[in-house]
């Protein structure tokens, strides 16, 4: 039986990251994963200037900006009015060529293992994964990295707590303008205008030479509404976000249109010898908010630089090993401010109530505000026009 520091199961964005820190740390690494090449599944499509920081700690983030195309600026709309032209520092992706392209970062002495792990016996001492292929692997410790999937946590009796069934659903899709040659932005952010609408906002940003949208809805998966926008996308778009195209001309969605559902869950029962449990695997953040790629990229740089080698150190894998990177003030952090902020975008874009529409107010007058500081600086300091917020990044348009 081949025996191991650590076995990670599961490589998407989080596995993968950990598999080549902890390699490159000079650990034992087992890395399982029944597709050989990460489909192309739906997750996140952009890193901001914040989750790039968390990524820097990983020693990766490289891979990232070579794997990406930067915005550099961004147009922000609020209630129907230009709110912002701003610098801007998001990193555009294809989340499965990059998870792709992290994978190929795992050192060679990782080894790397084509299969579901279907059962784990975890204990203080060892873990013993038993796999697809029938072979059975030990490891000190065993990181779940194993997004959704829900079979393998509920096999070791770690439960999903769902807080919102359907927080949100998330749409991605191409779009290109329909009469011009390019966007007249770089990026763009348009929240909806009204609660009315059900909407979030679209963010478009570029993607190499395609221009992206993701567009966060909050309805339930029997609204009639999903089927209308799949059958008519451009007109159903245009009823939810009346002024968009005031901002972006006459557009076209071109390529097919993704759309997923995130429930918003945590999980109990975690804290259990030899294991520890990252990413989505531990809980889920709502897409809207944009919190979920920043909390499995925290996960991972606080387990891999502040704990493993720690626990490697000295004998056994016991809960007070594992339940101190749970404690983790970064790590709790980043959890309770994912969960907050999943509660305050749905609010912010649905609740019709009177406190809820005033803050809708307040953060337009805030956000024209800093815009206008910062006009009257650029005027100030005679570089007024030195800034490119409205040259489009390349010609984004692109046929289907
Ligand atoms: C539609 C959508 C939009 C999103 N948008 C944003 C956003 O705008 N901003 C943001 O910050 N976050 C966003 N997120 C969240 C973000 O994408 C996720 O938090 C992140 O991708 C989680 O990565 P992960 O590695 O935990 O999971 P995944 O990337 O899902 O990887 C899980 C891996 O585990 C493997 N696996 C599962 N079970 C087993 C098993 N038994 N044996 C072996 N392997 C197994 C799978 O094959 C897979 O490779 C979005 C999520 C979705 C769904």
């Amino acid at each position: 039986m081949r025996e191991f520091d650590v076995a990670i199961v599961g490589a998407g964005l989080a596995g993968s990251i950990a598999a080549a820190m902890l390699a490159r740390a000079g650990h034992a690494v087992a890395v399982i994963d029944a597709a050989k090449t990460y489909p192309d599944d739906f997750r996140v499509e952009k890193f901001d200037g914040e989750q790039m920081r968390v990524l820097a700690r990983t020693g990766l983030s490289d891979i990232v900006l070579a794997s990406s195309t930067l915005d550099r600026s961004v147009w922000v709309t609020r209630l129907g009015f230009l709110a912002e032209k701003r610098l801007s520092d998001q990193h555009g992706f294809d989340y499965g060529r990059l998870v792709n392209t992290l994978r190929a970062a795992i050192p060679p002495s990782a080894a790397m293992m084509h299969a579901k792990v279907t059962a784990i016996a975890n204990s203080p001492k060892l873990q013993r994964l038993t796999l697809s292929t029938g072979e059975t692997i030990e490891a000190r410790l065993a990181v779940l990295a194993t997004g959704l999937n829900e079979s393998l946590r509920a096999s070791l009796g770690i439960g999903r707590i769902e807080l919102e069934r359907c927080q949100s659903i998330t749409f991605g899709f191409d779009m290109e303008p329909a009469q011009a040659a390019s966007f007249p932005f770089r990026a763009l952010t348009h929240y909806s205008e009204h609660p009315r609408f059900r909407a979030a906002y679209i963010t478009l940003f570029p993607i190499g030479a395609r221009m992206r949208a993701n567009f966060f809805v909050y309805r339930r998966l029997d609204d009639p509404w999903l089927r209308r926008f799949r059958d008519a996308p451009e007109a159903t778009l245009e009823a939810v976000l009346p002024s968009l195209a005031r901002f972006t001309g006459p557009l076209r969605i071109v390529g097919p249109v993704k759309m997923r559902p995130v429930d918003l869950c945590v999980t109990e029962g975690y804290v259990q010898p030899g294991l520890v449990l990252v990413g989505d695997a531990f809980g889920t953040a709502c897409p809207a908010a944009g919190t979920g790629a920043r909390k499995a990229l925290v996960d991972i740089e606080r387990l891999c630089n502040g704990y493993v080698s720690r626990w490697l150190a000295t004998p056994g894998m016991d809960v007070d090993k594992i339940g101190a990177f749970y404690a983790d003030p970064e790590k709790q952090e980043s959890d309770r401010r994912s969960l907050a902020l999943a509660r305050t975008t749905r609010a912010m874009a649905v609740d019709p109530g009177f406190f809820w529409g005033l803050r809708r107010w307040l953060q337009l007058g805030a956000t024209r505000a800093r815009w206008t500081r910062n006009l009257v600086r650029a005027a100030l300091s005679g570089t007024v026009g030195n800034t490119p917020y409205d040259a489009p990044a390349r010609p984004p348009r692109q046929s289907a």
